[in-house]
């Protein structure tokens, strides 16, 4: 349930309201807006008298939260989320472009993929330290001093960074070298990780869980936002279907739902939904027709040498042309 506030309720009101709340044993979460508050009631087993609320003083009106996701959802708070990172600006009417290597590799390979995009259309730079690999045998990232190579190409390059977690035993090291904190697929249901990512001061990248339906990727998003960080970016990067032409299958129709339920950004990841060079482009130029707050591009200057997903990473030159398309249909629409 909600609780929407008058324009101009007292904050003495809204204390009373909250103090009603919290006397029935529910949860009260104030959401200012930008000219009311509302207040989210969360712990409620089962229907709440909307009587109980309605006719205190200060109170507009009672909304019943149909969706069993409360705090992202639209019903609850109507304006897009908005994060900041430093002066990058992601949801709204922002398009975000994330770009670099699967894994960080030296410190040689990171820089150079960097300064090949920095002024070409990248906004962040993405690059994973900690790799969930399928197999044991495969490169699984450098750790520690791949997040120290990325610190130092924010340094040269100006660009925020985004890298992975993959466990609470390496989530304080992630956290505190990272600009944003990106959750992969195969961890959207690890609901220790989502709760220690709602403690977090930095915002949360949550990728969409490879069979998971948009349901139960809001309710992972819903256990972040529930733990106090309200920064969640959301990310489509294909699901599983019986295809074999593309490594997951783009389920593009997920961003206008998406943006009907939440109010948090959407981006997508053409890279992993594709997971061939030659549909990346393509993939791209449909994330921003579609209406994603932006994408995730895996790009390296030898993907041929690459450690991994070397078959789906762009050509610097290649990721040039991406953006400068994007930047076309961005302005066509
Ligand atoms: C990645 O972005 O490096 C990654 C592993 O992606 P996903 O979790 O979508 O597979
Ligand atoms: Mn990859």
């Amino acid at each position: 349930m909600l609780i929407v506030m008058q324009k101009k309720a007292t904050q003495d009101q809204v204390d009373r309201v909250v103090d009603a709340i919290e006397s029935r044993k529910y949860q009260a979460r104030p959401l200012p807006g930008g000219e009311r508050v509302a207040i989210g009631v969360l712990y409620n087993k089962g229907a709440v008298d909307a009587n109980m609320f309605s006719s205190m003083p200060g109170v507009k009106e009672v909304i019943s939260v149909t969706r069993p996701y409360k705090l992202v959802s639209r019903e609850l708070k109507a304006d897009d989320t908005i994060i900041n990172v430093g002066d990058l600006q992601i949801g709204g009417n922002n398009f975000v472009i994330m770009a670099g290597p699967c894994a960080i590799e030296s410190y040689d390979q990171a820089i150079t993929i960097a300064e090949a995009i920095v002024n070409k259309g990248a906004h962040m730079f993405r690059g994973g330290a900690y790799k969930p690999r399928t197999s044991p045998y495969s490169f699984q990232g450098l750790g520690e001093e791949g997040l120290e190579i990325m610190a130092k190409v924010r340094e040269q390059t100006g660009m925020p960074i985004i890298t992975e977690v993959m466990d609470l035993e390496t989530f304080d090291q992630v956290e505190s070298h990272s600009d944003i904190i990106q959750i992969g697929t195969r961890n959207m249901q690890n609901f220790s990780l989502l709760r220690r990512a709602g403690q977090s001061s930095k915002p949360i990248f949550l990728k969409r869980g490879m069979a998971a339906t948009i349901d139960e990727w809001l309710m992972a998003a819903e256990y972040i936002l529930e733990g106090g960080n309200t920064d969640v970016i959301l990310c489509e990067r294909g699901v599983r279907t019986f295809v074999n032409h593309s490594r997951n299958t783009l389920d593009i129709s997920a961003v206008p739902v998406v943006k009907k339920e939440t109010h948090l950004p959407i981006m997508i990841d053409p890279s992993h939904a594709g997971g061939h060079r030659d549909q990346v482009i393509p993939l791209s130029r449909a994330s921003v027709a579609v209406g994603a707050h932006g994408i995730m591009v895996e790009v390296h200057h030898e993907p041929d040498k690459a450690m991994s997903d070397g078959g789906q990473s762009l050509y610097p030159d290649q990721f040039e042309q991406l953006c400068v398309q994007v930047e076309a249909i961005r302005q066509a629409i």
